[in-house]
C-alpha cells in the first residue's frame, strides 16, 4: 500500500482532460459513466481503480488481490476468478464459488494471505484473520490463527460450529483438531516482505496508522526487538499486496464473501483487523455481497461493508455502491471494494489494485 502510487494514479487522472481517464490498472475510464451512476460526482473524482458493469443474471465472481497490490497480479487474481466460477456453477453454490477463489490466492505467495502471509515485526509471528458471509445471514470468522495454509476454509468450518468467531489459539488448536495440516504457511517471497517491511519502519517509513506511534515502547512479541544491525541489512524497497477476497452471485441469486489475509504491514503481536469483524470486512444478503480491502482500523470504523451493502439494498448498481463507497472513504487511508448484486459487479479502490472478474460467457 504505498502512497506513491495513489499519488501517480490521480495525477494520471487529473491529466486526462474531461472525456476519459485512466485508471489505476492502466484502462480507460469513460467518466460519464461515473457521472450517469453518481450525478453528484464531480467528473475529476473518478476511484483510482474503477470498473464494473451489468450483468444481470447466472453466476458472477468478483476478487481482489488487496488495494496496493500492483495491475499485474490481475492476471492471477483472475484465475482465481475463474476457479471460483467453475465451482459455483458445478455446486450450484455461491458460498462454494467465493471460498475457492480466496483459498486460490491463498496459495499463491505473492498475496498476503495464506501462503504469503505477513510475517509480523518479531520475524517469527504468523496471525491471520478471514471471514465468510452468505445472503442468508451465515457469518463465520477466525481472528490470528497461525498454523493452517487456508485460514478462509477454517473460517468455513466454524460455520458448522455455535459460535461466530474463533481467535488465536483456540482457533488454530480447532483447525487441527478437525484436520487441517498443522504447518507455517510462509516462503520466500514473505520472508523478503518482512525485510523490507522491518527497513521502512526503522528508516521512518512506518505503515499507515504506525507513522506516530512508539511501537518500541509497545513490543508485546516473546522474543526481543530485532537488532539493528539486522534491520540495516533488509533493502527499504516499497511493498505491495494485501488481503485477498471474493464476491460470488450464484445462478439462483444467492450471494457469498469471503477475505483472508495476513494483516496490515506493521502491527503488534495480537492485531485484528476488519477481516473477522462482523460488518466490516465483507457482508453478504439478499441484494448482494460487498469485501473490503485496505487500513483496517478505519474501515472497522465505518462499519464499511454494511455500509456499502446498504447502498445495494437502495438500489444502486454494484459499480455505483462501491464508487460511492470508495469516494465517500477519502484517500487518506488506503481502501479497496469488490461487489456484486442483482444488476452486475463493482470492482473500486482509491490505490492501485489487482482484480479479476469472470461470469458465463451466456450470462448477459
Ligand atoms: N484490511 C486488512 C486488515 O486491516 C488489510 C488489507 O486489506 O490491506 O487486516
Amino acid at each position: 500500500m504505498t502512497s506513491g502510487y495513489a499519488r501517480l494514479g490521480r495525477s494520471i487522472v487529473l491529466l486526462a482532460g474531461l472525456g476519459w481517464g485512466l485508471n489505476g490498472c492502466g484502462e480507460q475510464v469513460p467518466r460519464e459513466v461515473v457521472d450517469t451512476t453518481l450525478p453528484n460526482v464531480a467528473a475529476a473524482e473518478i476511484p483510482t481503480t474503477l470498473a464494473g458493469g451489468p450483468h444481470a443474471t447466472g453466476c458472477l465472481v468478483v476478487t481482489h488481490g488487496g488495494v496496493g497490490s500492483p495491475p499485474e497480479w490481475s492476471a492471477d487474481c483472475q484465475k482465481a476468478a475463474e476457479s471460483a466460477l467453475v465451482a459455483a456453477e458445478r455446486h450450484r453454490s455461491a458460498l462454494r464459488g467465493a471460498l475457492v477463489g480466496t483459498a486460490f490466492m491463498e496459495n499463491y505467495p505473492q498475496f498476503n494471505a495464506g501462503t504469503g502471509a505477513n510475517i509480523r515485526l518479531d520475524g517469527k509471528t504468523i496471525q491471520m484473520d478471514a471471514s465468510v458471509m452468505t445472503s442468508d445471514g451465515n457469518f463465520a470468522a477466525v481472528a490470528v490463527i497461525e498454523r493452517v495454509r487456508n485460514p478462509v476454509l477454517v473460517a468455513q468450518a466454524v460455520l458448522d460450529t455455535p459460535h461466530r468467531l474463533l481467535a488465536g489459539e483456540g482457533a488454530t488448536l480447532f483447525a487441527h483438531r478437525i484436520g487441517f495440516v498443522d504447518i507455517v504457511p510462509t516462503c520466500p517471497e514473505a520472508e523478503a516482505k518482512f525485510q523490507r517491511r522491518l527497513a521502512n519502519l526503522v528508516a521512518g517509513r512506518a505503515g499507515e496508522g504506525f507513522e506516530n506511534f512508539d511501537w518500541r515502547k509497545c513490543w508485546n512479541y516473546p522474543g526481543p526487538i530485532p537488532s539493528t544491525a539486522e534491520i540495516d541489512a533488509a533493502a527499504g524497497l516499497p511493498e505491495t499486496g494485501d488481503t485477498v477476497g471474493t464476491v460470488t452471485r450464484a445462478a439462483d441469486g444467492t450471494y457469498a464473501a469471503t477475505l483472508s489475509t495476513g494483516g496490515t504491514s506493521i502491527t503488534l503481536n495480537g492485531r485484528v483487523g476488519d477481516v473477522p469483524i462482523y460488518g466490516c470486512g465483507c457482508y453478504a444478503g439478499p441484494a448482494g455481497a460487498v469485501a473490503c480491502t485496505g487500513f483496517g482500523e478505519e474501515i472497522i470504523r465505518r462499519t464499511l461493508a454494511r455500509k456499502v451493502y446498504t447502498y445495494l439494498e437502495q438500489g444502486l448498481s454494484a459499480r455505483a455502491a462501491v464508487t460511492r463507497g470508495c469516494l465517500d472513504f477519502g484517500e487518506e487511508h488506503s481502501l479497496g471494494l469488490i461487489a456484486v448484486g442483482r444488476d452486475g459487479w463493482g470492482v473500486a479502490a482509491n490505490r492501485p489494485m489487482a482484480y479479476g472478474m469472470a461470469a458465463p460467457a451466456t450470462a448477459d
